[in-house]
């Protein structure tokens, strides 16, 4: 069985489950109130499946007013809050509790405001990560970050979770495009943070919030900038005869000073699966390949990939490809972007996301193959390495209760790697549960008591999302 263990359920709470329930229909009528057995189960899990709970209920409110209402009875109550966006949380931030709500922003999904003079708008937190590009896409503007789940994650869980993507090697990650949220206290109080300029007047709480996992309250709306769109772009594809070559090849693009718009890391295993996936046109004679891509000019992406195609020489490359058409270049990101989802149809996979400083890439890749061996599990490296944030995919079989130990020990060893190297536990998909256990590795006593004094001084009752970032013994006795 896994090792992670969840808080006790508050027995009272499920003693008057249904007669809680009732009143809080009650309250928000307008609000989606789920129940049923059945309907509950949609919500048990997130995108790190090995773990479910049925929660106590589910709820999808449609208006900030409405979440209000909400929070303020469970806070009342007692009730424990587990905000949700889409679920696709790798980290297990969105599992349920037995005695908790699930209150899922979904249903809040419009686009509220845009003004493309100042070149922001203004969202509710259920909208999809793409849905706001779509929004102004035919003005020639898109939002920045772009996890690979951006067709289903919303911007309230990429705010959570401060998400990346293939393009934040240019752009900045989430909390580097977002200027505002509005959030709900778990007390019902409404606040806004931030503004709709680049510098807001106050203390920069955004940048707490940003990150902070629905630990510290609901987000429903956020304020978000936009970006005109590059006069063009184009891939190139560099295949290597190692991972190692091809880790060395991005340290050595990046210590060149050239920051390409993108890029990403495949090691054999991902580039064979995503290749029989999407038909991407990738090498399949190479053990790793990098996706590279500039923005600019014709004369300006012409200048960027000979340069960079140059420092790749020093490393013995097997092919260098530049893009040909658009129709090429939406393969190669097509077959990038649905790397995880290929793999899935193969393997479960436990999905590492640790950080390295871009030098000890090389040794990272070289180490991770160790200790993936050692517990004699399969692993495919798909990752964006200009930033150094790693994704080792481990393939286990998740029916199997010894193999998600031994993969849970295996995906420890690879994060704890990362933190001796110099770099931190998670890159872009949150502590959830799936690194609770672990944060004592990166942070002091006295480091994480802070966090958790932060994390009092909004929620004091340890009701939103409790079980989840900070070491389950640590948590309520700040
Ligand atoms: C195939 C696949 C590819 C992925 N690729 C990437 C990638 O490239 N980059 C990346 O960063 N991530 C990636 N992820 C992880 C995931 O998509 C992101 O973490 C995403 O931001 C989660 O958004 P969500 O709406 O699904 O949030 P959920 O999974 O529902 O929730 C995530 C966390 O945010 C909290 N939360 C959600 N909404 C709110 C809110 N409105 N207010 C307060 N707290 C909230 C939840 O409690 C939870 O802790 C990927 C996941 C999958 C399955």
């Amino acid at each position: 069985m896994s090792q992670i263990a969840l808080p006790s359920p508050d027995h009272a709470i499920l003693q008057r489950r249904n007669d809680l329930l009732k009143q809080l229909k009650k309250l928000v009528p307008g609000a989606t109130l789920i129940t049923d057995k059945e309907g509950r189960r949609t919500f048990e899990t997130d995108a790190l499946t090995a773990y479910r709970c049925l929660p106590l209920a589910v709820v999808l409110p449609q208006s900030t007013e409405e979440v209000s209402a909400i929070l303020r009875f469970c806070h009342q109550n007692h009730i424990k809050v587990v905000p949700r966006g889409a679920g696709t949380s790798l980290s297990g931030g969105a599992l349920p509790l037995e005695d908790a709500i699930v209150l899922c922003l979904t249903r809040m999904n419009k686009v509220l405001s845009i003004d493309l003079t100042d070149r922001v708008a203004r969202v509710e937190a259920g909208i999809t990560n793409t849905g706001i590009t779509e929004a102004v896409a035919t003005d020639r503007f898109f939002y920045a970050p772009d996890p690979s789940s951006q067709i289903a994650c919303t911007i309230g869980g990429n705010v959570a979770t401060n998400s990346g993507g293939a393009h934040c090697l240019k752009y900045g990650v989430t909390t580097n495009n977002v200027l505002g949220v509005r959030m709900v206290l778990m007390n019902g109080e409404v606040v806004d943070i931030g503004g709709a300029s680049l510098d807001a007047p106050g203390y920069d709480f955004l940048a707490l919030i940003v990150g902070s996992e629905g630990q510290f309250g609901i987000v429903t709306e956020v304020t978000v900038r936009l970006l005109k769109a590059p006069e063009g772009a184009r891939p190139m594809l560099l295949g290597f005869g190692s991972n190692e070559t091809a880790g060395a090849c991005v340290a050595a693009i990046i210590a060149a000073g050239i920051v390409p718009v993108a890029l990403e890391f495949m090691d054999r295993p991902a580039i064979h699966v995503c290749e029989h996936f999407v038909a991407a046109g990738y090498p399949l004679d190479v053990e790793a390949l990098l996706i590279v891509e500039v923005q600019g000019s014709e004369d300006e992406i012409d200048t960027f990939l000979d340069k960079i195609g140059e420092i790749a020489q020093d490393f013995t490359p097997l092919t260098v490809r530049r893009s040909q058409s658009a129709e090429e270049s939406a393969k190669i990101w097509k077959g990038r972007k649905n790397a995880f989802g290929a793999i899935g149809q193969l393997s479960d996979y436990y999905c590492m996301d640790g950080v390295i400083p871009l030098s000890k890439l090389p040794k990272a890749l070289d180490e991770i193959g160790w200790i993936c061996r050692r517990y004699r599990f399969d692993v495919a490296n798909i990752f964006h390495a200009g930033d150094g944030n790693l994704h080792p995919l481990i393939l286990y079989n998740a029916n199997d209760p010894l193999q998600l130990e031994r993969v849970e020990l295996c995906g420890a060893e690879i994060l704890k790697l990362c933190v001796e190297l110099g770099g931190c536990l998670t890159g872009e998909h949150g502590v959830g549960i799936e690194k609770r256990d672990l944060m004592r590795v990166q942070f002091s006593e006295v480091d994480l008591g802070q966090q958790m004094r932060i994390k009092a001084a909004f929620d004091p009752d340890w009701l939103l999302n409790p079980g989840k970032v900070f070491p389950l013994e640590g948590q309520r006795t700040q």
